[in-house]
């Protein structure tokens, strides 16, 4: 039943070429950096040569942006802005299944995460920042609230095109400029979405795609041209970040790790809280900033759940991301796969029991079996670090007041879950979860209308909804 097939025709599909350009000024030209080589990590071959930036190239963008927003952008009205942002809308939908299929050969994401939740997602946030772009005055800031300047932004790789989305549509809708970075493993889909921007007319410099390495991330948000950082990463360069904007004046937002707890009470139905367990942790392998990769269980339920949620691990197919019956697909890279592995066998010696999906993994390319720790204890790595993979630690409470306290004990605080019958006790959990989105018997839903972002080590400022466009103005 878990037989690979291989999708010859997937290229063709992707329009997947040999090499892409950067895209600086409204053209796509050659970086003078050392050329990304891009693969397939299902597969572990050459998917794409990507060129990628040098640090003059980063002077050239961040240059090109200013004048695109000195010249056009910031000035324009805003029914105009929204416009441009309805188009990339429109033909981020039209180019979706390129899109969708360009983003799990370049990622390793199942097809069907990519097609029905990266690429329509990343759509929606397009339409919902172009409803704002004449709105701004209604936004509550105020009834003139100005545009930054030129925001330069480095994303990660678990969501390309996503965060691409995240970051650049509500930019735009408030009338800044943009110099992204896209990570060095997953830079294809950015520059197709540089090629929706040339569709779309986008004039020139208001929209810049700088390939790269994490030196040139580093050089971008420390231009003095840029007036706004933007970073989705992890808490270690998010720390370097802060540090090196500090004083600069730059406005500054960070969306980073997280270490969810997803709480399951004895009145769940418990079906239900199974299928959004399966989804917290092991949806896009697991490399989800957000994910609920601690499962907290009271213990009066804790053996019929782990029973059920073990009948339904085994049943999740683990392969060929471009298989539309894969559930979870490859790991994005070598480096990512050794630190899972190693997290995951210090639970082994820290004394977790563990237990995997029985689906064979593919002999070529990097996969992780759907994993789970029991008898996990809260001073373990696994309990504490972020593993950003398909990894679960399942810990156990006794009271509801307990739930909150092993939940709370975390440096991070991006996301909760909450699975209980008791509407009262949801609010009760809610309001005491130091968490920037609480979910209540669902997991991983997101919506453009709604603010997204962390508390403590998990960052600041917001994305999406009203909160989200504050980052983006003077007001
Ligand atoms: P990373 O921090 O290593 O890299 C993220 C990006 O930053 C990449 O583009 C990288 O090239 C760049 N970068 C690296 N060093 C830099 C530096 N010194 N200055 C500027 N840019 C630099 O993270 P990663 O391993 O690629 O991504 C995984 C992490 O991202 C996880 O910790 C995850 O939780 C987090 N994440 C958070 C969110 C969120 O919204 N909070 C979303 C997705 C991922």
């Amino acid at each position: 039943p878990w037989e690979y097939a291989p999708a010859p025709e997937s290229r063709d599909i992707a329009n997947l070429k040999s090499s892409y350009r950067m895209f600086v000024d409204g053209k796509f030209v050659d970086g003078g950096g050392e050329p990304l080589k891009s693969i397939n990590p299902a597969t572990e071959e050459p998917l794409a040569e990507v060129s990628s930036a040098s640090e003059s190239d980063v002077d050239e963008a961040v240059r090109a942006a200013r004048r695109a927003f000195d010249d056009t952008w910031s000035t324009m009205p805003g029914k105009e802005r929204a416009k441009y942002l309805f188009r990339i809308a429109r033909l981020i939908q039209e180019r979706g299944r390129e899109l969708a299929v360009l983003e799990s050969l370049d990622n390793g994401k199942p097809i069907r995460e990519s097609r029905d939740a990266d690429i329509p997602t990343a759509a929606a946030h397009f339409f919902h920042h172009a409803g704002w772009a004449d709105k701004l005055g209604y936004a509550g800031y105020g009834p003139d609230p100005r545009p930054l300047g030129v925001a330069g932004q480095v994303i990660p790789w678990n969501f390309p095109l996503l965060m691409l989305a995240w970051k650049i549509a509500p930019a735009l809708a408030c009338g800044n400029t943009v110099v992204l970075k896209p990570a060095e493993t997953t830079p294809l889909t950015a520059l197709v979405f540089a090629e929706i921007c040339q569709q779309a007319g986008l004039p020139p410099g208001v929209v810049n795609i700088l390939p790269g390495a994490g030196d040139i991330g580093a050089a971008l948000v420390a231009h003095p041209g840029v007036d706004k950082v933007a970073f989705t990463g992890s808490t270690e360069v998010g720390k370097q970040i802060q540090r090196g904007v500090a004083g600069s004046g730059k406005k500054l937002t960070l969306e980073l790790g997280g270490k969810a707890a997803n709480i399951v009470f004895d009145d769940a139905p418990l079906d239900q809280a199974v299928e959004g367990i399966v989804n917290g942790i092991f949806f896009n392998q697991g490399h989800v900033c957000c994910a609920g990769s601690r499962l907290l269980v009271q213990e009066s339920i804790a053996d019929e759940l782990l029973e059920k949620l073990r009948v339904r691990v085994q049943t999740l197919r683990v392969g060929d991301p471009l298989d539309k019956n894969t559930d979870v697909g490859a790991i994005n890279s070598a480096e990512q796969l050794a630190r899972i592995t190693e997290l995951a066998a210090s639970g082994d010696a820290e004394g977790a029991q563990r237990w995997t999906s029985p689906c064979p993994l593919p002999e070529k390319g990097f996969f992780f079996s759907p994993t789970v720790f029991s008898d996990v204890q809260q001073s373990m790595r696994i309990a504490r670090e972020e593993i950003f993979g398909p990894v679960l630690s399942v810990l156990t409470f006794r009271t509801p007041a307990e739930a909150i306290a092993k939940a709370n004990n975390t440096p991070y605080g991006l996301s909760a879950g909450i699975w209980t019958e008791k509407g009262s006790r949801i609010l009760w959990a809610a309001q005491r979860l130091r968490a920037g989105v609480v979910w209540a018997n669902t997991f991983n839903r997101f919506d453009p209308t709604a603010p997204f972002g962390g508390y403590q080590e998990s960052g600041f400022g917001r994305e999406g909804g009203r909160a989200g466009l504050e980052a983006y103005l003077d007001v």
